[in-house]
Formats: structure tokens, sequence, C-alpha cells
């Protein structure tokens, strides 16, 4: 019996034992499944940040940056990750600009290329540079030899009330912040606006200078020479200009002075440099044009042509000097006496002056050529001691009345301008085919 009692408790031991072995088993195990989650959920969940943030960049925002919570090698991970998107976001601003600046030189020299009207070009120039560096105003100042100091041309944007109009404020060499430029050809940008000592006579009205934050100003130029200053004013939302704005505003400078320097070799190429009239070949191309532009509309070009009245005479009088003070100013009388940008008057050649009147017929022409016989008949001639007298010839002949073309229209007005010869001189004729048998 005691036997088999102790058997018995021996077996029920056995069997307690093998539970709480089952239980202990039991419970490690669903430990250890509860910490293997909780150390994946941790190990993953910086994982699963760092590629959200990767799909985040990849939609293109590269402000996006990762938030560093640990410090292992996930943590290090995510900070190589800003640091690589910090340094693609440089290089994209960087290219950005440049993209900008190539895009504004292009535009720049299209507009170059296809502005005929220098004045009209640089105003797009300044424009283009305004918008390209977020400035409120534009202007180009030139330098102009007879005085040594730089006069202001064209604006571009609203100037403040109390700026003078264009061409009365007028900066010596060295004065100033523009002044500076021109003297030293060295491009100045100052941030602190009026308050700079130099900005002194920027501009002639103080109430200007103080409406000015910040400038820059670079030189225009031509070889190694400064012809004028290009000026921008106030940038905007308050920042400061910048060395990459000076560096694009130089290339901009560089198609605006190339521009001025073609219109003034251009127009010093077309005038004669005595009487400061169009030369002949000009003339001769402009009546071409004329006489297409009166076939074309059906309507009339006239030409006066006139020769001053013994001049040779006159030259051997008073001598040759005091012959050209003659030249120099009926070529004056002559621009005063026809009609500003519509009619052209040349020096046809020595003593001899031509006028292209367009849309005029032979009445019309011979009233302009009695004005202006009249004009230099009166006119006192300044003299070494007393004051001299010329008078003039002139012969009218007009498109298509007396002519299809125009060697025959000049042909026309100088057998017209022979007859007045003739006549006696110092009057006025026009063409007529009984003429043309007296010749
Ligand atoms: P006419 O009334 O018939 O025209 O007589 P004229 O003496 O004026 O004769 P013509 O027109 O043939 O004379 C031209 C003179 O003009 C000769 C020349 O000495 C003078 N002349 C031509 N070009 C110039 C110039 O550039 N300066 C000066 N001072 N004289 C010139
Ligand atoms: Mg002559
Ligand atoms: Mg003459």
């Amino acid at each position: 019996v005691m036997l088999r009692y102790s058997f018995e408790r021996l077996h029920q031991a056995q069997s307690t034992s093998r539970q709480q072995i089952v239980m202990i088993g039991l419970v490690s195990l669903l430990a250890g499944l509860g910490l293997s989650f909780l150390l994946a959920k941790y190990i993953t969940s910086g994982i699963e940040q760092l590629v959200k943030g990767t799909q985040i960049v990849a939609t293109g925002d590269f402000s996006y940056r990762l938030a560093m919570t640990s410090r292992d090698e996930i943590a290090m991970l995510a900070q190589r990750f800003n640091d690589m998107i910090d340094a693609v976001d440089t290089n994209r601003k960087v290219l950005d600009r440049k993209i900008f600046e190539i895009e504004t030189l292009f535009k720049a020299s299209q507009t170059a290329n296809f502005q005929t009207d220098t004045e009209k070009l640089v105003k797009q120039l300044l424009e283009l540079a305004a918008k390209a560096l977020r400035a409120e105003r534009a202007s180009m100042m030139v330098h102009t030899e007879s005085g040594d100091e730089l006069v202001t041309k064209i604006v571009y944007g609203a100037a403040p009330d109390g700026a003078g109009p264009i061409g009365t404020t007028r900066i010596k060499t060295g004065e100033g912040v523009a002044g500076t430029v021109l003297k030293t050809g060295q491009s100045m940008i100052v941030n602190d606006g009026y308050n700079d000592p130099l900005f002194k006579s920027f501009d002639c009205s103080t109430h200007v200078e103080e409406s000015i934050r910040n400038l820059i100003s670079v030189p225009m130029k031509v070889r190694d020479r400064v012809t004028g200053v290009i000026n921008l004013v106030n940038k905007a939302a308050n920042e400061p200009f910048s060395g990459d704005d000076q560096h694009l505003l130089e290339a901009l400078a560089q198609q605006a002075a190339m521009a001025v320097e073609h219109a003034r070799l251009y127009e010093l190429a077309i005038t004669d440099g005595l009487t400061k009239l169009y030369i002949h070949r000009y003339f001769q191309g402009r009546l071409e044009e004329e006489i297409l532009r009166a076939r074309r509309y059906h309507t009339t070009v006239s030409l006066v042509l006139f020769d001053i009245d013994h001049f040779k005479k006159f030259n051997d009088t008073y001598g040759h000097q005091q012959g050209d003070i003659v030249l120099v100013e009926t070529a004056k009388i002559l621009k005063q006496t026809v009609r500003d940008t519509i009619d052209i008057p040349a020096r046809y050649g020595g003593e001899e002056f031509v006028i292209i009147l367009p849309e005029t017929d032979s009445a019309g022409a011979l009233l302009v050529a009695e004005r202006l016989r009249h004009n230099i008949e009166t006119y006192e001639y300044p003299g070494q001691s007393i004051p001299l007298h010329v008078t003039i010839s002139l012969g009218v002949a007009t498109f298509p009345d007396h002519a299809s073309n125009r060697a025959t229209l000049i042909k026309k007005s100088d057998i017209a301008l022979y007859a007045c010869k003739k006549a006696g001189r110092n009057c006025s004729t026009i063409y007529s085919d009984s003429l043309a048998e007296l010749s």
C-alpha cells in the first residue's frame, strides 16, 4: 500500500511539473514573438520613413528632409539622404540660374537681331534687364564727348515723382555711382541705398535719391572705351543685388553698347562731315525707296535740286573757309525749312543740295523751293566784318509727272535748275519739256 501510495504521488508530481513546463514554454514563446514583433517594428519604421522620403523627393519636392529620432545606422542613412538632397537642390538652383541667364541672353540677341530702331532696341534690352534682375526701373546714360559727362538717354519703368525729364540728368566723370563706373570701367553694386556717400548726385533731385533702396551700375564698353552706363534700381522684395545679377547685366550692357555703337557708326557713315546733311549715296538709296513707295501707293514724290549762285566768285572774294561757313549755314537753313523726319535733305556734292519731298506734287514742291530761296536770300551770313549774302537757284521735278525713274527725275530737276541759271539766277523753276528743248 505504501509503495502504491508513493507511486501515485510521484505520478501526480510528474504531471504537475509537466504542465508547468508547458506553461513556461508557452509564455516564453509568446514573449519571444512579441519582442521580435516590436523589434521588427522598431527597425522597419526608420526604413519606412526612408522609403516615404524618397517617394516625396521623387515627385520633385526638394525641400523635404527626413527627421532623425534615433542614433543608429538608420539615422546615419537618413543623414546621408538629407545631405544628398541638399547637394542635389544646390546644383539644381545653380543650373536653373544658368538656364535663366542663357534664356535671357538669347532673348536679348533675338531682340538685337530683329529690332532695327536703336532706341526701341535699347528700351527693350532695359526692360529685359529690369525683369531678369527684378528691378523697379532701369536707365541708360551715354557718355557725351563734348562735355565729358553722362546724360540719361533711355529709361524703362516708372520714374518717381520729381525725376527730371530724359536728358536733364547730367553727371560728370568720376561723380557719384554712375560717374565712377564711367571713369573706372568697373561695375558697382550699392546695396545700402542713398545712405552711401557715393550716392550723392546720382540724380539731380534729392527726392529721387531717397526713393532708391539699392542700385547696380555697369559700364557699356566698346573695345576698351566706356561709352555709357546702365543703372538698375530697387530690387524686388528688399533683396540685395548679387554678383550673379552683375554678371548677367554686364552681358546685357555689352549688347546695348554694340547696338548704340552700330547706330553711331551708321549715322557717321551716311552723314556729310561739313554740313551734317545726308551724303550723296544715301540720297540715291532713299530716292529709289521713295519712288518705289510712290509707285505702289499711286502717289507723288518731288525733288528739289539747288545750287549756290556765283559761288566760285564768292570763294575767290572771301576765301574757301568763308565759303565753307556759307555751306554749313545753308545746310542749317535747309533743315529748318523742310518737314523734320518727312523730307530728306542731302548734300548732292560741292555747293549743290537736294531735297526729297515725299507725297508732294510740283506745286507743293515749288512752295517749299520758294520759301527756302527767300530764307537764304534774306539770311545774313556771318562774315569777318560785315554780314554776307548769297542766293540760290532751284529746279523742281516730280514723279510720276516728269519722270518714271530715279535717274530721269534727277536729270529733269537739273534741267529745271539750269533754266533758272539761264534766266538770271535766284529763282525756282518746275521742269517742263519746253525747258529740255532749251538746254
Ligand atoms: P553758278 O551760279 O552758275 O552756279 O556759278 P558758280 O560759280 O557757283 O558755279 P559752279 O556751281 O560751277 O561753282 C562751283 C564752285 O563751288 C566751285 C568751288 O570752288 C565751289 N565749291 C564746291 N564745293 C565747295 C566746298 O566744299 N567748299 C567751298 N568753300 N567751295 C566749294
Ligand atoms: Mg555747282
Ligand atoms: Mg553754283
